[in-house]
């Protein structure tokens, strides 16, 4: 059942595809297709898009998210974009840790961290993803990483400077395989991560944290795992590329969770 305090997010992760012109498109699609959706609705695009993609959504429903950045301000960091660039780029947004970002290019929870910190400092709203390997489940280590990446990503605040902060479920098995988490495992999950929560910042802050669900979500599966009483979204990679599926994930059943 959807929290009375905590509005769902749909967040759409279109990683490295799209030229501008299918971006401004596909941009205005979901701007009209989202209109009558229950949650927040962002759409987490490639650093070029972002100037194209704010002039479309500007005044609209719809969020505009980064997909990543580095922690300094400002300075000689060659091929990096800051938390203040993303913001000057209208985003209001951003995804920090994806597991492609810790697979293929060394994010570390240390890194998460740092990145956290200067999101925050941006006023942008984090959604800081976590999630296990295959092997790790296959070897019941799912417990154990989402704890360590949670308190080591997530460490080093004051409960109120974190109260936007977005947390993501994302087994890695999941993403992009077209194999989706089960609804019970997804639960099990964000309870687990709800629970580390609030051993880092307290009861409140735990209450509420919006834990996002993400790997291979469709149209077809939203409903099932929007039924569960932990799941206060979805970040959406595959499925947001089209925006009719993407806009049936964001007007998932809210009535389903009743
Ligand atoms: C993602 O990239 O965060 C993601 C969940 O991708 P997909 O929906 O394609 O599995």
């Amino acid at each position: 059942m959807t929290s009375p305090i905590r509005r769902p997010l749909i967040a759409g992760n279109w990683k490295m595809h799209l030229t501008l012109a299918q971006s401004v498109d596909l941009a205005k699609a979901v701007c009209d297709a989202t209109k009558d959706s229950p949650a927040e609705v962002a759409v987490c695009v490639p650093f070029t898009a972002l100037t194209v993609v704010s002039a479309v959504v500007k005044g609209t429903h719809v969020r505009l998210g980064g997909q990543n950045l580095y922690w300094e301000p400002q300075g000689a960091f060659t091929g990096e974009v800051s938390a203040g660039q993303l913001v000057d780029a209208g985003a209001t947004h951003v995804i920090i840790g994806h597991s492609e970002r810790r697979r293929l290019f060394g994010d570390t929870d240390e890194a998460v961290n740092r990145k956290l910190k200067a999101a925050l400092a941006a006023k942008l709203i984090p959604i800081v993803c976590v999630g296990e390997t295959l092997d790790e489940r296959q070897s019941n280590q799912t417990f154990r990483v989402l704890e360590t990446q949670m308190a080591g990503g997530l460490k080093g605040f004051a409960p109120a400077d974190v109260s936007s902060v977005v947390v993501a479920y994302e087994p890695v098995w999941a993403i992009g395989t077209g194999v989706t988490a089960t609804p019970a495992q997804a639960q099990e999950a964000h309870l687990f991560l709800r629970k580390q929560a609030a051993k880092l910042y307290g009861e409140g802050f735990a209450a509420g944290l919006r834990l996002l669900y993400g790997g291979s979500v469709t149209a077809e599966n939203v409903d099932n795992l929007m039924a569960q009483p932990d799941l206060d979204g979805a970040l959406v990679g595959g499925a947001s590329l089209k925006a009719p599926a993407f806009a049936r994930i964001a007007r998932f059943q809210v009535e389903a969770k009743a």
